[in-house]
């Protein structure tokens, strides 16, 4: 089967890096189910698929619910025929000193950002065993390599990404089925913005210099281009990648090397 014949599922798809990907992947002819939990951002990006002639399905889903998770790839097969590309873009970012976390933003963290994927990546791995063939993409952070103060339940959540990422990975090495994790720095979304407003609250440092600030942070002195995380994505999810399994691959202008 060609890319073009393939069968995609990406959460987190109704902004964002997400997104990004549904669109470059209907670029290349995959069919692409997209989810997250607003109506308006999924059903906005299915249009815009189906705008480039592509093959899309809109779904609503929280990921922190299992039984979501199943109904989402349940309604994706039914509609697309199977699902043989995941693409885990769900999540979401907290901040706070550790001292200051609360249970619930704790709880919330962990579940969006870790037990989704595992959820998502159980509920896909089968299939894709079956068929012989798979991708999985989980889309982690720089904050699942290193330390940084302040967003110690992101960067937990995002350390157990990238180990259920090489546990899954050697679990299926010899199905055809690749699991690999990609790890951005600051990408200009939405998430972004939230980031620098919150940093805005808690200073009183004007937007400009936070958002430079974070740029800063790169060696390249920029954010990210939600595009440039999909081209990567992209080229993990076809047959030239196929030895590429288990690893963490940094979009970030140099942050981590
Ligand atoms: P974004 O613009 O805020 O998009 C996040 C997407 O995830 C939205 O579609 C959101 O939709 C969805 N989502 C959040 N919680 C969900 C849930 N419980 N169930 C289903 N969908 C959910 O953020 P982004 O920058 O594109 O981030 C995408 C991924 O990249 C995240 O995992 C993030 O941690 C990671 N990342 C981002 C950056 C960055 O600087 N932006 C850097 C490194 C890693 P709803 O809220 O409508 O559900």
């Amino acid at each position: 089967m060609r890319l073009a014949e393939r069968r995609a599922l990406v959460t987190g798809g109704g902004r964002g890096i997400g997104r990004a990907v549904a669109l470059r992947l209907a670029k290349a002819g995959v069919a692409v189910a997209v989810a997250s939990r607003t109506r308006g951002e999924v059903d906005a990006v299915a249009e815009e698929v189906q705008a480039l002639g592509g093959t899309s399905l809109p779904l609503v889903a929280d990921v922190a619910r299992p039984e979501d998770v199943e109904g989402m790839f349940r309604a994706a097969r039914t509609a697309l025929g199977g699902v043989d590309i995941l693409v885990s873009a769900a999540g979401v970012a907290t901040s706070a000193p550790l001292v200051r976390t609360s249970d619930e933003v704790w709880r919330s963290t962990l579940e969006t950002n870790l037990s989704g994927a595992f959820y998502c990546l159980r509920e896909a791995l089968p299939e894709m065993v079956e068929a012989g063939w798979g991708r999985i993409v989980t889309i982690a952070s720089i904050a699942g390599k290193t330390g940084h103060p302040y967003i110690a339940a992101y960067s937990a959540s995002k350390h157990g990404v990238l180990g259920l990422t090489k546990c899954a990975a050697l679990e299926v090495a010899e199905k055809g089925v690749t699991i690999n994790a990609v790890c951005p720095g600051y990408v200009d979304t939405a998430m972004t913005d939230a980031s620098v407003a919150r940093i805005v609250e808690r200073t009183g440092r004007a937007q400009g210099e936070v958002r430079r600030h974070l740029a800063e942070l790169s060696p390249q002195k920029r954010l990210i281009e939600a595009e440039e995380v999909a081209a990567l994505v992209l080229y993990l999810c076809g047959d030239e990648a196929r030895g590429i399994t288990g690893q963490a691959l940094s979009v970030d202008g140099g942050t981590v090397v």
